[in-house]
């Protein structure tokens, strides 16, 4: 079975072949990134018009990649939320009409899941259960996964999510949008000694989080500086305060991770989502396993952001276990605001 998949719930156009006996065949995808940089962040508006310019194009990509016909597609998943409506409809349309015209059924995927199932796309792929972390530019959650579509929540941000988090301390920083990659490369450079960051809710007795007291921090050290030093703050210190957030902010995800795993008594470990690409969080959770005698998954670099390969795959997982998820009803139907755990199982 060839499952297309169609992304488009935010600012990344990504479009997908999946085929449940050969794997990923090909994956295309456009982000938006360079377009919305200049307003500091994501433009709904500008968005949505540019999935529309994006999405034909990138599905022809996507055929001729795989060597394949339209015709031999046998499904279309798309994303049908949560995630920006305008956006989300451009999608959603697109996979409808599409699948209207080739007279094959679609399928609503949600996103979260698709992130969620990206590690499995690795040819070392996790078995259930697991701990998922999922870190995204929206959502900060730990949830046990005893299989597809079977989640329960553990904990969740209370505030920022840890990527809204990256981007705005980086942005006190003056390092652009979005900044997650950024403040990471420059931690690099930083002095771990220099500044200690708080760490909230580490002590917690629960699996949330809450990251807006560390972007205040962060406010606070950088306008600490402003006043002393009245020039810029040099390039040493602006590596310095990046390295105590980047510190801060891995030391909470990792022993929320830790402790998920000591309590369900699981083994293994799935990291999801953007902030998954993270080159400290990888380290310091590959300590913590190598220590703890527990394995961590992660998905391939450029499938922890949106794409389209985990929605084709997302979709192509749930059509596996039950052929009747997929319909052909082409009312195009979207849900910007969708809980994970109101999903049902596949
Ligand atoms: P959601 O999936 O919750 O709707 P989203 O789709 O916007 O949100 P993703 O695409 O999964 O989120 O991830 C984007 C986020 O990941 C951004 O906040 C970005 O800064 C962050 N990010 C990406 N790479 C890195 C990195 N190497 N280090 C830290 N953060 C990163
Ligand atoms: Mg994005
Ligand atoms: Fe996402």
């Amino acid at each position: 079975m060839i499952v297309l998949g169609v992304e488009s719930s935010c600012d990344e156009t990504g479009l997908a072949l999946y085929d449940t006996e050969r794997g990923l065949l090909s994956h295309a995808l456009h982000s938006q990134v360079a377009m919305h940089e200049e307003y500091g962040g994501v433009v709904p508006e500008l968005a949505s018009r540019d999935h529309i310019r994006r999405a034909l194009p990138l599905l022809e990509q996507t055929l001729r990649q795989a060597g394949i016909a339209k015709s031999d597609i046998d499904a279309i998943a798309y994303t049908q939320g949560p995630g920006l409506a305008g956006a989300l409809l451009v999608g959603s349309s697109v996979a409808c009409s599409l699948a209207l015209a080739l007279d094959k059924p679609v399928l609503g995927v949600h996103h979260l899941e698709g992130h969620l199932l990206s590690p499995l796309l690795a040819s070392d792929r996790p078995a259930f259960p697991f701990i998922a972390l999922l870190v995204s530019g929206g959502h900060t959650q730990l949830m046990r996964v005893d299989g597809v579509g079977r989640y329960t929540l553990l904990g969740e941000t209370l505030d920022d999510a840890a990527g809204e988090a990256f981007d705005k301390s980086a942005k006190l920083l003056g390092l652009g949008y979005p900044g997650g990659p950024a403040i990471s490369r420059l931690a690099e450079f930083g002095d771990p000694a220099a500044y200690t960051l708080p760490r909230p809710m580490l002590h917690s007795k629960d699996f949330n989080f809450s990251f807006s007291g560390l972007k205040t921090a962060v406010l606070t050290v950088v306008k600490n500086h402003e006043e002393k030093v009245v020039a810029n703050i040099c390039e040493q210190d602006k590596a310095n305060i990046a390295r105590g957030f980047v510190d801060a902010i891995v030391d909470v995800l990792t022993a929320k991770c830790v402790n998920a795993l000591r309590h369900s008594g699981l083994k293994r470990l799935v990291i999801a989502g953007g902030v998954g690409a993270n080159a400290q969080l990888r380290a310091s959770l590959d300590a913590a396993a190598d220590k703890r005698k527990f394995r961590v998954f992660y998905p391939e670099l450029e499938f922890c952001t949106d794409n389209g390969a985990m929605i084709a795959f997302a979709g192509a997982l749930r059509l596996e276990k039950n052929a009747a998820l997929a319909t052909r009803d082409y009312a195009f139907t979207v849900r910007p605001r969708w809980p994970l755990d109101e999903l049902e199982a596949a």
